[in-house]
């Protein structure tokens, strides 16, 4: 089962993950309040459909005031979004409005199970923003991969090793990291997850580590043990 990015964000901000400050809007006049709300100079309208590739579609728009970002919403919203995923297009019924970030690298995080070796892979990128696909196909030596034990988890030390493979440097962001992919690998775990992924994570120019999408796609055959989820 797959969930909107903004649901996934909640969930990512329940497990104490960094979120942007984002409210979800189902017209115009709701766009426009909630940019206000939001309060920075630039805010990004995100159209919510059940596909990646986005923002090369015209599904992620930035807005320079909460007038332009109701003007945005009110163009998305009704309308269908065709991706390289979806060529028929799906319909937009909300978006996220979201403050907008000064981004000054992207890293993709994934995990998901890798049915070679019967266990979860945590898979990281500097080369944030493409499709894993795209990279696989690319520069396969910039994806680095840890398998996760079952039982024990994620360990520390497996976290550390693809922090300095990443090239993070400073002391705080191998923290930061460390800590993020760590929660999303609890995640994974706590809510049956077949596919967690963060495409992009970003590092902001303020040296924070924000997770700037969000996806989570369910095991359905154990969503009778989540019954929260279920209703999304
Ligand atoms: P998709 O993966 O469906 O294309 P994303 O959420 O990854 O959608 O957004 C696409 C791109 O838009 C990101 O890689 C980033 O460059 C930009 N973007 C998205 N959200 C924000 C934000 N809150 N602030 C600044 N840039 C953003
Ligand atoms: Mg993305």
């Amino acid at each position: 089962m797959k969930i909107h990015e903004f649901q996934a964000k909640e969930i990512f901000s329940k497990h104490g993950l960094p979120i942007p400050k984002g409210i979800i809007a189902h017209n115009a006049h709701e766009a426009e309040k909630a940019a206000k709300e939001i309060g920075t100079s630039i805010v990004v309208v995100k159209a919510q459909v059940h596909a990646g590739g986005r923002g090369k579609a015209g599904g992620v728009k930035l807005a320079r005031s909460p007038e332009e970002a109701g003007t945005i919403a009110a163009q998305m919203i009704g309308s269908r979004l065709k991706t390289y995923q979806n060529p028929e297009g799906l319909p937009i019924n909300s978006v996220l409005i979201e403050e907008g970030l000064d981004i000054e690298r992207e890293f993709y995080v994934g995990i998901t199970l890798d049915r070679e070796v019967s266990r979860p892979v945590l898979m990281v990128s500097a080369a944030g923003g493409m499709e894993i696909e795209e990279i696989a196909k690319t520069t396969p030596e910039l994806i680095f991969k840890e398998h996760i034990d079952p039982v024990l988890g994620l360990m520390p030390y497996q976290a550390r090793k693809i922090a300095f493979k990443l090239d993070l440097k400073d002391k705080s962001l191998i923290s930061q990291f460390m800590k993020i992919v760590m929660k999303l690998s609890k995640m994974y775990f706590d809510l049956d997850a077949s596919l967690i992924e963060v495409n992009p994570l970003i590092k902001t120019k303020n040296g924070e580590l924000i997770c700037l999408d969000a996806k989570i796609d369910f095991d359905d055959n154990a969503l009778f043990r989540h019954k929260d989820i279920l209703e999304l």
